[in-house]
C-alpha cells in the first residue's frame, strides 16, 4: 500500500468518526520561542491541551510533517527513525478517552482492507502501558482480547508522556508490531524495538507533573479537569510494514532516491543480506542517509528554511552536508542535488504539490549550497588531512581545538564534520577547547547575540490575557494615534495593578497604532500618555498570535490598569520605516533586475535610515554589479512608482507572482505590496510609502559575505542616504584642504603623495644599508678571540631588514683575517621577532666550524643554510642578545 493510500484511510477513518481534518502547520515551529521544529503532531494543538485557547471542535486529526534532529545519528542504523516523518493522528480535547482511543487505533489498524482498514495481522501486535495503568491493561486484553503476554508495563521514561516541564502529562500505550525471527530475537519490546516495531502511540493525558527531571523522576501531582488524548503513527513506519520492505528507507517516498544514488554512484544498495539495519554495511548505512536527508532537506526548504549558520538554517545546512559526503564517500564526485532532489520531489508532491511548483527556488538553494559546500570540503579537506598527519606523526591522538575553530571559522567547515571525517581517521577532537574558541567568538560578535532571541519564553501569561480580552484592535495601517484602554500591565511575565516612574513593563492596550516588529521592520517608537502619565515606547512585539505587546519605560506618573491613554506613534520615525521598508523591496527587485531571479532574498531588517537584505549568491558582487543595482533602486524612486496594497489568498498571491518569503506563518489571506505593478510584488505585513519617490535617495553603503552561499547588502535610505553622501562630501572637502589641491585632483594628489612616500623610504632604506654595511670593518676590528677562532659577534640597528643583515654578515666576515678561523654572528630585531645570521670563513669551516650548526645551536635546532652562511629567527626580540651569547658559547664548546 503506497503512503499516499494509507494518509488517505487514516484520515477518512477518523474524519467518518467525527474528527475534524486540520492540516500540517509548517514545519519551522513558528508559534513556540522554544523549539526550531514541529516533533510531533500534537504540537500545533498545545494551547487547546493547556487550556489556553478553546478549539472550535473537540475532536481533531492530522498528518504532520515532523523533523526530529535528535534522530539524526540513527538514520540508517535503526530501521526506523527518520531525521524527516509525517506523524498520523488523532486528538480528542475533553472529549473522547482512554477505550475509545485504544478501539479506534486497533480498528484502523487490523480492519480489513476492503473495510477501509489497514489490515495488519492482529495476532502480531504488541502493546506497552504505564506500570500502574490497569484500566489500559484491562482495555487491551478483557475488550480488545490482546492476551496477557502480549501486554508489556515499562516505567516512567518509555511510557509517561510529559512535555518535560510542569504541566499535562499521562500514561502511554505503545503499539508494536511483531516483524518475526528474521528481524530479531524473540522476548517482545524490551528485547528488540527493531524487530518489535513500534508504530503508534497513545498518549492518555491526565495528569498534571511537578518540577525535576524532564524525562523520568518527576512526581505527579494532580488529575487534569479535561482528560485529552494525543496519538501518533509513524506513516513511514506503517509503510514499511505494509509494503513488506525491511525499513522506513525503502518505502514508496524514500527508496527511488536511493535508486537513483546507486546508479549515480555505481554501487549497489543492498550489500549485506541481513534484514537488521544495525549488521548493514557501512555503504547500505550511507544509501540510507542519502535517501532520508535529501527528502528531508526538500521539505525544510520547501517550508521556507535557507541553509545558513544559525538555527534553522544550519540543522538544513548539516543535512545538506551529511547527503553530499555521503554521495562523496560512495565514490561520486559531481554535484548530486541536481539528480537527486526532482526524485524526492517527484515523490513527495503528490501530498504536498507545492513542492512542484515551487521547485524552482526550492532547487535553487538545493544547488547553491551544494556548489558552495564542494567548494568547501575541498580546500577544508586538505586542511584537515595536513592537521590528522601533523598530529598522528607528533604522537597525538586528539586534534586540537584551534584546528577545529580554524576550520570552522575561515572555512565554514562544520564541527560535526571535523567530527566525523577525524573519526574516520581515528583521531578524536578537542570540543572543549573548540567551544571555548567558539563563545570567544560569540562574544565578539555582540551584535549577532543581540538579534538572536533563544531562552525558554513562557508565554501563558500572553495566552490568557488574549483569552480573557480577545485580539488586539490593531490600527497600524490607518492611523498614528489612538484612544486606547490598558487592559494588561505584566511585569517580569506577572500581571500588575500598576507600574510607577521609572519601571519598564509591557503593556496590552485594546487597541493600538504600534507596528510591532515583523517581516524584518523594527518596531515603531512613541508614546503614551494620559492624564497623570508619560511613558515611551521601547518595544513591540506580538508574542503570540493577534495580541500586541508594548514594552514601555514610565517616565512621568503612574500607568494604571484600565486607564485611558493616548497611544501615538513618533511620525518622523513612521516616515522613516516606510522609508526603509519601501526601499528594502526596491533593493530586493533591483537586485533581481540585475542578477536574476535566483537572487531571492533570505532574510531583511529594516528600521529608519538603514536596511540590509540577504540574499543568495555565491560570489562577491563586483563594483560596477553594485553601482547597477543602486543605479536601478534610484531609478525606481525617481520613477514615482505608486505602491498599492492588495489581500488576496496564498494560492491567488503566487499565481500572481508575488514573491512569498516566509520566515512567517501566512493566514488565509495575504497581503501583497506592489511597487511599480510587477516590478515588485511581495508578500509583506509592513508599512510602506504610497508612491515611490517618497523613498528619497538609496545609496548602497557596504556588501559582504553572511555565510557560505549568501551575501548581504546595506543601504542607508531618506535623510540618511542624504546624511551620508554628505559626510563623503565632507571627508573629500577635507582631504583636499589638508593636501592643497582642488576636490578635482584629489585622487591624482594622493597617488603623487603615496609615490613619493614610497621612493623616500627607498632612498632611506639604501643610506640606512649603506651606513651599516660602512661600519663592517669597525665591527671585524672588534671581533674577539674564542679560543682559536676570531668571532664578531654584532648588534645590527633596529629594523635593520633581512636582506641587509645578510649582507653586514657576509663583509664582516670580509673584513676579518683570511688565514685564521673567523665567525661574523649578527643579529636583528623588526617586528618584535629577533633573527640572526652566521657567516664562517674558509679557514673556520677547515676547522669543523659550521655556520648552519652554529645558527642551529643558538635556536635549539632551527633555522636553515650551509656551513658558510646559515639564518633563523622567530625568536622574541628580547633574546636578541642571547642568541649571540648561545653562538659564542657554541664556538669556545
Ligand atoms: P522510538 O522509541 O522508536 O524512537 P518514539 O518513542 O520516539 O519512537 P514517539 O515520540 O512516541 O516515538 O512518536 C510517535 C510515533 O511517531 C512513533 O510511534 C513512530 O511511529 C513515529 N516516529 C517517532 N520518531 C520517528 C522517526 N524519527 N522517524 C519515523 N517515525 C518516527
Ligand atoms: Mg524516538
Amino acid at each position: 500500500m503506497e503512503t499516499a493510500e494509507i494518509q488517505r484511510r487514516f484520515l477518512k477513518f477518523f474524519e467518518s468518526n467525527g474528527h475534524t481534518v486540520v492540516p500540517s502547520a509548517p514545519l519551522p515551529a513558528f508559534e513556540d520561542p522554544n523549539l526550531l521544529f514541529v516533533p510531533a503532531g500534537m504540537v500545533p494543538f498545545v494551547p487547546y491541551f493547556l487550556g489556553q485557547a478553546t478549539p472550535d471542535w473537540n475532536r481533531a486529526t492530522s498528518v504532520q510533517k515532523c523533523i526530529r534532529t535528535p534522530d539524526i545519528d540513527e538514520v540508517g542504523k535503526t530501521s526506523r527513525h527518520g531525521t524527516f516523518f509525517q506523524m498520523n493522528g488523532n486528538f480528542s480535547f475533553g472529549d473522547y478517552f482512554k477505550e475509545q482511543a485504544i478501539r479506534f487505533a486497533w480498528d484502523l489498524t487490523t480492519g480489513s482492507l476492503e473495510s477501509g482498514g489497514l489490515g495488519l495481522d492482529g495476532d502480531k501486535i504488541w502493546a506497552t502501558v504505564y506500570l500502574d495503568d490497569d484500566e489500559a491493561i484491562d482495555i487491551w486484553h478483557k475488550q480488545i482480547g490482546l492476551p496477557l503476554d502480549r501486554i508489556v508495563r515499562r516505567g516512567q521514561a518509555d511510557n509517561m508522556w510529559s512535555m518535560g516541564i510542569p504541566g499535562p502529562c499521562g500514561p502511554c500505550s505503545e503499539l508494536y508490531y511483531d516483524r518475526g525471527p528474521d528481524y530479531g530475537p524473540e522476548g517482545g519490546p524490551e528485547v528488540d524495538e527493531d524487530r518489535y516495531l513500534e508504530f503508534w502511540n497513545l498518549v492518555f493525558m491526565q495528569n498534571i507533573r511537578g518540577g525535576g527531571p524532564a524525562k523520568e523522576g518527576y512526581e505527579v501531582t494532580g488529575d487534569l479537569p479535561k482528560k485529552n488524548i494525543d496519538t501518533g503513527m509513524g506513516m513511514e513506519r506503517m509503510a514499511a510494514l505494509l509494503q513488506g520492505v525491511d525499513n522506513m528507507y525503502e518505502t514508496d517516498q524514500v527508496r527511488p532516491i536511493i535508486d537513483k544514488a546507486s546508479e549515480l554512484t555505481g554501487k549497489r544498495y543492498g550489500v549485506s543480506t541481513s534484514h537488521t539495519a544495525s549488521e548493514s554495511h557501512p555503504d547500505d548505512i550511507r544509501f540510507r542517509v542519502i535517501g532520508d536527508h535529501v527528502r528531508s532537506s526538500l521539505m525544510l526548504i520547501g517550508d521556507g528554511v535557507v541553509p545558513s549558520n544559525e538555527g534553522r538554517g544550519y540543522v538544513l545546512r548539516r543535512l545538506m552536508r551529511r547527503a553530499i559526503r555521503a554521495v562523496r564517500l560512495l565514490g561520486y564526485d559531481k554535484p548530486a542535488m541536481p539528480e537527486l532532489l526532482p526524485v524526492a520531489m517527484e515523490r513527495m508532491s503528490t501530498a504536498y504539490p507545492e513542492l512542484k511548483t515551487d521547485f524552482e527556488r526550492i532547487s535553487s538553494y538545493a544547488y547553491g549550497e551544494e556548489e558552495a559546500f564542494l567548494k568547501t570540503l575541498k580546500h577544508g579537506t586538505t586542511i584537515l588531512d595536513t592537521a590528522v598527519s601533523e598530529t598522528k606523526s607528533e604522537g597525538g591522538k586528539t586534534l586540537s581545538g584551534s584546528k577545529a575553530f580554524e576550520l570552522h571559522d575561515t572555512y565554514g567547515f562544520p564541527i560535526d564534520l571535523t567530527l566525523e571525517m577525524a573519526e574516520e581517521q581515528g583521531l578524536s577532537v578537542d570540543q572543549e577547547g573548540f567551544r571555548t574558541l567558539m563563545t570567544e567568538q560569540r562574544q565578539r560578535a555582540k551584535a549577532d547575540a543581540a538579534a538572536r532571541k533563544t531562552g525558554h519564553a513562557d508565554l501563558s501569561a500572553y495566552w490568557q490575557l488574549l483569552q480573557e480580552q480577545g485580539p488586539t484592535e490593531w490600527k497600524a495601517y490607518e492611523t498614528l494615534e489612538t484612544e486606547s484602554r490598558v487592559i494588561g500591565v505584566l511585569k517580569d511575565g506577572q500581571s500588575v495593578p500598576l507600574a510607577k516612574a521609572g519601571e519598564i513593563v509591557e503593556v496590552v492596550l485594546d487597541r493600538t497604532p504600534f507596528y510591532a516588529e515583523s517581516g524584518g521592520q523594527h518596531a515603531d517608537a512613541g508614546k503614551l500618555v494620559g492624564p497623570s502619565l508619560f511613558a515611551e515606547v521601547l518595544d513591540v512585539q506580538r508574542p503570540v498570535k493577534k495580541l500586541v505587546v508594548h514594552k514601555v519605560r514610565v517616565l512621568e506618573g503612574e500607568l494604571v490598569l484600565d486607564d485611558k491613554v493616548e497611544a501615538s506613534v513618533d511620525p518622523e520615525w513612521r516616515l522613516g520605516a516606510r522609508q526603509a521598508h519601501s526601499g528594502t523591496h526596491v533593493v530586493h527587485a533591483a537586485l533581481r533586475e540585475v542578477l536574476g531571479p535566483t537572487a531571492l532574498q533570505s532574510g531583511s531588517f529594516n528600521r529608519p535610515g538603514y536596511l540590509r537584505l540577504d540574499f543568495s549568491w555565491r560570489s562577491k558582487l563586483s563594483d560596477e554589479t553594485r553601482s547597477e543595482i543602486e543605479e536601478v533602486s534610484n531609478r525606481a524612486v525617481r520613477d514615482d512608482l505608486p505602491v498599492a496594497v492588495q489581500y488576496m489568498t496564498l494560492p491567488e498571491a503566487k499565481d500572481f507572482g508575488a514573491v512569498a518569503l516566509f520566515g512567517e506563518t501566512y493566514d488565509e489571506t495575504v497581503r501583497v505590496v506592489e511597487i511599480g505593478g510587477p516590478w515588485s510584488r511581495e508578500l509583506c505585513g509592513g508599512t510602506h510609502v504610497s508612491r515611490s519617490a517618497q523613498i528619497g535617495p538609496l545609496v548602497l553603503t557596504a556588501e559582504s559575505s553572511v555565510g557560505s552561499g549568501q551575501r548581504r547588502v546595506e543601504a542607508a535610505t531618506g535623510m540618511e542616504a542624504y546624511k551620508y553622501l554628505a559626510r563623503e562630501r565632507d571627508l573629500v572637502t577635507q582631504i583636499a584642504e589638508e593636501i592643497g589641491a582642488q576636490r578635482g585632483d584629489v585622487l591624482e594628489r594622493v597617488r603623487a603623495i603615496l609615490q613619493r612616500t614610497k621612493d623616500a623610504e627607498r632612498e632611506l632604506a639604501n643610506l640606512q644599508a649603506k651606513a651599516v654595511s660602512g661600519r663592517a670593518a669597525e665591527f671585524a676590528a672588534a671581533a674577539k678571540q674564542v679560543g682559536a677562532v676570531k668571532v664578531a659577534a654584532v648588534q645590527a640597528p633596529e629594523g635593520t631588514k633581512g636582506g641587509d643583515v645578510r649582507n653586514l654578515a657576509m663583509q664582516i666576515r670580509g673584513h676579518l683575517p683570511e688565514d685564521q678561523p673567523g665567525v661574523a654572528a649578527v643579529v636583528a630585531t623588526a617586528g618584535g621577532k629577533a633573527s640572526i645570521v652566521v657567516a664562517a670563513n674558509k679557514a673556520a669551516q677547515a676547522q669543523h666550524v659550521s655556520a648552519q650548526a652554529l645558527v642551529k645551536a643558538a635556536l635549539s635546532g632551527k633555522g636553515g643554510g650551509n656551513d658558510e652562511v646559515a639564518q633563523g629567527g622567530g625568536v622574541p626580540a628580547d633574546q636578541a642578545a642571547q642568541l649571540l651569547a648561545a653562538v659564542t658559547g657554541a664556538i669556545s664548546a
